[in-house]
Order: structure tokens, then sequence, then C-alpha cells
């Protein structure tokens, strides 16, 4: 085992299960060497490092974040904890919906067009250039949003007919595709290196 996986085993990281494709973030992320746990309820938020929103249908999953009040404790929660949203997660994590607007944590700068590639023949599988290390990125696209604009503070790293697939902004990335489902892990490490680096940070300030 490396260093840096050993330093991974520490990092617990919460996938979000209330519906969709969350099953396979658990294995990536286990892949990577991260301790995973499924978030069903507010309460199982507590003592992660970071989280992930999977894909699957966003609307469906506002219905069960309005319950108990998830969504102001989720809307908080992603202020100060990493988060990476897929597909709906990321349509979950914009600022602004679109085609149809729906309600959002509004906690990435970012536009996102639901369902941009039509209803039918909307599934692709993708290589593009990306600004990871290691060459052209797969990318994986079911029923997938298009980002139509990002903000000054968003990093564009990969790209689907020049619209942004891939961004961060500080704590936060976004996919509009599924990198759970590929067998390239660069999008779930980039994840996991910026939860360590955010954990380091905090542990730091502490001291
Ligand atoms: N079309 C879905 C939505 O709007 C997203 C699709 C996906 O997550 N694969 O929520």
């Amino acid at each position: 085992m490396t260093a840096e996986n050993q330093l991974q085993t520490h990092l617990t990281i919460g996938v979000l299960a209330l519906q969709g494709a969350y099953d396979a973030h658990v294995k990536a992320l286990a892949a990577l060497g991260a301790t995973p746990r499924l978030v069903r309820v507010p309460l199982e938020l507590e003592g992660l490092d970071g989280l992930i929103m999977p894909g699957g249908e966003s609307t469906t999953m506002l219905k069960f974040l309005e319950r108990n009040g998830f969504f102001d404790i989720l809307q908080n929660y992603v202020k100060t904890t990493p988060t990476f949203g897929t597909c709906a997660g990321a349509i979950l994590l914009a600022n602004h919906v679109e085609s149809p607007p729906q309600r959002s944590l509004g906690a990435l700068d970012i536009t996102v067009e639901r369902n941009a590639y039509g209803r039918q023949i909307d599934s692709t599988i993708l290589t593009a250039k990306t600004k990871l290390p290691g060459g052209p990125l797969e990318m994986v696209f079911i029923r997938a949003p298009r980002i139509r604009s990002v903000g000054a503070d968003v990093q564009v790293l990969a790209t689907r007919d020049g619209f942004p697939s891939l961004v961060r902004s500080g704590n936060l990335l976004a996919a509009t595709f599924h990198p759970e489902l590929s067998h390239d892990s660069r999008v779930h490490q980039l994840f996991l290196d910026l939860v360590r680096k955010h954990k380091e940070s905090e542990s730091a300030a502490l001291k």
C-alpha cells in the first residue's frame, strides 16, 4: 500500500442514497481505499469527510429531500463540506436549473439545463480531452444535463461539445456524466484529493 492510499483509508465519504446510481459510487470509493457510507437521513451526514450526490432523477431526489428538513440541512452542509455531484447530483448543486426550472441547493455557480440532449437518444459514451493528468477521459452520459454557463470562480476540467462537463469550485465538484460507471478512477481520485486537503487544512487550523 502506498503512503497516499494509507491516508485515504481515513477518509469517510457519504453517498446520498435516496434514489439513483449510488451503489457504483460506493464501489468506486472503496476501490480507492476510502470508506463509503450511505446517507439516507440527515443524521447520517455526521462525521463524514465528504459527500457524493449521485445521478438519478433530481426531481425525485428533491421530493425526498423536502422531508424532515433534509433540504435545508444539506444546503448548509455543502457550504462547509466537500461535495461531488454527478448528473442529477450536479443539478442539485447548481445555482440555477432550467428546462424545467426547479429548486436547487444553490451552492455552485453554474446554470444547468436538464435533459439537454433530448429524451430518447440521450445516453452516450464519449472520450474527450481533460485538464486532469493522464490523457483523454471517458465520459458516460445518461439523460445528461448541460452546464450552460459557469461563474468566474468555476474551473472547467472537461467539456462536451464546448460545454463544461466537469467543473470545480472550491470544495465542490460537479460532473454531468457518470464517472462511477467508467473504469477510470481519476475523477473520484480528484475528489478524494480535494477532501483530503480540506481535512488536513481543517485539522491544521485546530492545532
Ligand atoms: N435527467 C436527470 C435529471 O434531470 C439526470 C440524469 C442522470 O442523473 N443520469 O435529474
